[in-house]
């Protein structure tokens, strides 16, 4: 899903969210323009964000943009549960750092507070180039893995199309491996969240 469609969404003028860069009205193509992007380690954020329902948005950046994917449930660490993840449209790489408020009335209206950030790379290289050839296809596929290296999601983790329902629809699924547990992840606040209740 192009950045157009993030573009359209919002009102840049009443909401503190940035603007993507480098995009057109959808008249025409991207301009050809070098998104800001990762030099050497692709990046991936969770944002935590109290929109009209609570949900998680996973983000991976890939090719200069964040694709993107609703978890409304939040991420978890036990492989026994499959989280479902709702693709929606690619984030500029910018928004990766964005935390605050979006105001009523806007698209997504709510708080959002970062609440996992870190690298992540394909599952046998954490060399980029070749991390994002893998990821790219895994995309097209519908079946990727990758593993995490965030503060609080780690090690292997499959996103998973599913067949007959919506395409939009993936399952975010730990796999077994030493970071796996038995414990509710989901629950433990964003840094940013904690500190606004003090
Ligand atoms: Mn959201």
């Amino acid at each position: 899903m192009p950045l157009e469609d993030y573009q359209k969404k919002r009102n840049f003028d009443s909401t503190p969210e940035l603007k993507a860069e480098n995009v057109s009205n959808g008249e025409s193509s991207l301009v050809e323009a070098t998104p800001t992007k990762s030099k050497d380690m692709l990046k991936f954020v969770v944002q935590k964000h109290f929109a009209s329902r609570l949900h998680f948005d996973l983000r991976l950046e890939l090719d200069g943009v964040l694709k993107s994917w609703a978890v409304p449930k939040g991420p978890s660490v036990n492989p026994k549960d499959k989280k479902l993840a709702v693709m929606v449209e690619d984030h500029p790489f910018e928004y990766k750092d964005f935390e605050g408020t979006i105001p009523e009335g806007n698209y997504g209206a709510g708080k959002v507070y970062i609440w996992d950030y870190g690298t992540y790379h394909a599952l046998d290289t954490d060399d980029m180039q070749q991390s994002s050839w893998i990821l790219r296809e895994g995309l097209e596929k519908g079946y990727m893995t990758f593993i995490l290296n965030g503060e609080k999601l780690k090690g292997e983790f499959a996103l998973i199309r599913f067949k007959k329902a919506s395409p939009k629809d993936w399952l975010l699924i730990k796999k077994n491996d030493e970071f796996a547990a038995e414990i509710d992840i989901s629950a433990i606040e964003a840094p940013g969240e904690a500190a606004d209740q003090k």
